[in-house]
């Protein structure tokens, strides 16, 4: 464990106002593949060919398919160190917040008061005629042999509250993108920082710090990079924290 960056990195959190931006390797500790690691989503399948809004229009009935196996994990996933961490950083007044890319709840599990999920949620699906609102659930629990789910209010299509490839992004990105305007340093964790917009919110940062398993396309621009697991390496700095 890099002691002396665990500590350099709580020393400028100390005087700085620090928004966390998490991606999809915060959570693969909780079970969760990510896309790009060896092994991820992305390896398999073009999650683009699948989880795009033209998918959805195109052939519906294998959109809710593979959204429907695409999540299972995420179902029966825990929050892990990492996230508790965070959450703990937030009560201990050293972030205002988590920024999210990741659409698995496993911050809120895990405690986080603020948390902005700047590419949707998995809660829910929404009416794209009378707006209406179920449980994703509920409409997973319609796909039966060629049968999509539909509105049972007025019969429209349903889709689900998540930022799909080809939509804009969430309101919750517009509130991150004010958020971090008043913000002093990012602590980026567990994402690759290639996901635009989203990476812009590190890219914009006046101070950043990554920690990360791998390099990240914004590792120069960074001010302190710690390549390791999320959940240890987090652990660690809230220890440090704690010590203070
Ligand atoms: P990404 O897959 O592009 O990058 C993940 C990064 O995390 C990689 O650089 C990898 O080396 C690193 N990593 C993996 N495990 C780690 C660990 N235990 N500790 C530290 N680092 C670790 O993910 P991204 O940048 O978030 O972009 C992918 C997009 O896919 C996101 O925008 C998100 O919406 C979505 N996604 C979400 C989930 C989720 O909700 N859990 C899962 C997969 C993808």
């Amino acid at each position: 464990m890099k002691r002396d960056l665990i500590s350099k990195l709580v020393d400028m959190m100390c005087d700085a106002t620090v928004y966390a931006l998490t991606g999809a390797g915060i959570s693969t500790e909780s079970g969760i593949p990510d896309f790009r690691s060896p092994g991820g989503l992305w390896e398999e399948v073009d999650p683009m060919e699948y989880l795009s809004r033209e998918a959805l229009q195109r052939r519906p009935r294998k959109f809710w398919g593979f959204l429907r196996e695409t999540v299972r994990p995420i179902s029966d996933a825990a929050p892990n160190a990492g996230h508790r961490a965070l959450a703990e950083m937030e009560k201990l007044g050293y972030i205002e917040g988590v920024i999210t890319q990741n659409i698995d709840n496993l911050h809120q599990q895990a405690g986080s008061q603020n948390v902005l999920e700047v590419h949707g949620h998995l809660r829910t699906a929404h009416c794209t005629s009378c707006e209406s609102v179920v449980s994703l659930q509920k409409a997973f629990d319609q796909i039966q042999g060629e049968d999509v789910p539909a509105c049972d209010q007025c019969g429209g299509d349903l889709r689900p509250d998540v930022v799909l490839f080809g939509d804009q992004m969430a309101a919750d990105f517009q509130t991150a993108v004010d958020a971090a305007r008043q913000t002093d340093m990012v602590l980026a964790v567990g994402s690759s920082l290639s996901v635009s917009p989203a990476n812009m919110l590190a890219v914009n940062a006046p101070r950043l710090a990554i920690i990360n398993r791998t390099a990240t396309a914004c590792d120069s621009l960074a001010d302190i990079v710690i390549h390791g697991n999320a959940g240890e390496t987090l652990q660690a700095v809230v220890e440090e924290m704690r010590r203070r």
